[in-house]
């Protein structure tokens, strides 16, 4: 498979999973299967491309909307405060871009943090519903697919949306040639891999059908050769409290080894929540000294 951004054939794998490990995984963390009845994949690879340094998964597959509607039943999936809009809102503050387009907008979370800002904001987004909620609070939203849109914008921003998509190539080109003004900037913001997300051995949610491609700063640096895309601000989210509980727990019993459940592993798991709940606030602070967060954000220029 060549890279999905650069077109070269030239990558590594970087790990190679098991596709009935996943499954089992899945149904033990998630309580379902995301893969189709009929999928006959063995392995899921992450390959790394030579050129660009993107990461992505071969082969690829994009979650549908089923599987979208019963990973949103988890309150964490999606979160009204994040530390990405702060961040970007303070890029639209001090750019004051004429107007911005959301693409992937959801619930219009972003839209209506930077309203009292006058900036002309529009969103677009894939499912429905959440369009429809958008548009109850009055915020100018479509269910329009990106590459249908024919105005131009100053600013135009993806909260964790790339990692999903398809056609990474198409998608920069319309970006850099079309839906992008010249002198305008596009902000990104996706998961870190070089971030806590790095220790864990297995991210089910890092992987398909969820992401199916890994951002590195490396990687955007060379959207300047590719795209003309110049880096002009780049940011990390600290470690959470709540990410480096999981970190920790991940830790503990990933050196245990336990995996029937037993009485023995009941009271393991017991003396694993107690130890947490007693080192996670004394360690924290080292930890997030040591352990970027989540997320990290680019702010690029369009010089195409
Ligand atoms: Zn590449």
């Amino acid at each position: 498979m060549n890279c999905p951004l650069c077109g070269t054939s030239k990558s590594l794998i970087v790990r190679r999973s098991d596709l009935q490990d996943l499954k089992k995984a899945w149904l033990g963390s998630f309580g379902f299967d995301p893969f189709p009845s009929d999928y006959v994949v063995k392995q899921i690879d992450k390959n790394r491309c030579a050129s660009c340094h993107l990461e992505f998964f071969n082969p690829p597959l994009y979650g549908d909307a089923e599987f979208y509607a019963k990973l949103s039943k988890y309150p964490w999936y999606y979160e009204q405060n994040k530390w990405e809009y702060d961040v970007a809102a303070e890029s639209v503050t001090s750019l004051l871009p004429e107007n911005l387009l959301e693409i992937g907008c959801g619930n219009g979370y972003f839209l209506e943090k930077i309203t009292p800002l006058g900036v002309g904001a529009e969103g677009i987004d894939i499912n429905k519903d959440a369009v429809a909620a958008c548009k109850e609070k009055g915020l100018q939203v479509d269910a329009i697919n990106v590459f249908d849109l024919t105005k131009s914008y100053d600013m135009v921003v993806l909260f964790e949306v790339l990692e999903h998509m398809e056609s990474a190539k198409a998608l920069f080109d319309f970006l850099t040639t079309k839906l992008i003004r010249p002198g305008g900037h596009l902000i990104l913001a996706v998961p870190n891999p070089d971030g806590y997300l790095k220790e864990l051995d297995v991210n089910l949610l890092d992987m398909p059908p969820h992401h199916n491609s890994s951002w590195s700063l490396n990687c955007f640096e060379q959207l300047q050769s590719l795209y003309g895309l110049t880096l002009v601000e780049y940011k990390k989210e600290p470690l959470r409290y709540v990410h480096y509980h999981s970190y920790l727990q991940y830790v503990i019993s990933s050196n245990a080894n336990i995996s029937t459940p037993t009485w023995k592993s009941r009271l393991f798991n017991k003396m694993q929540a107690l130890l947490i709940r007693m080192l996670a606030p004394l360690t924290y602070l080292n930890g997030r000294e040591r352990i970027d967060g989540q997320t990290h954000l680019v702010v690029l220029r369009n010089d195409r």
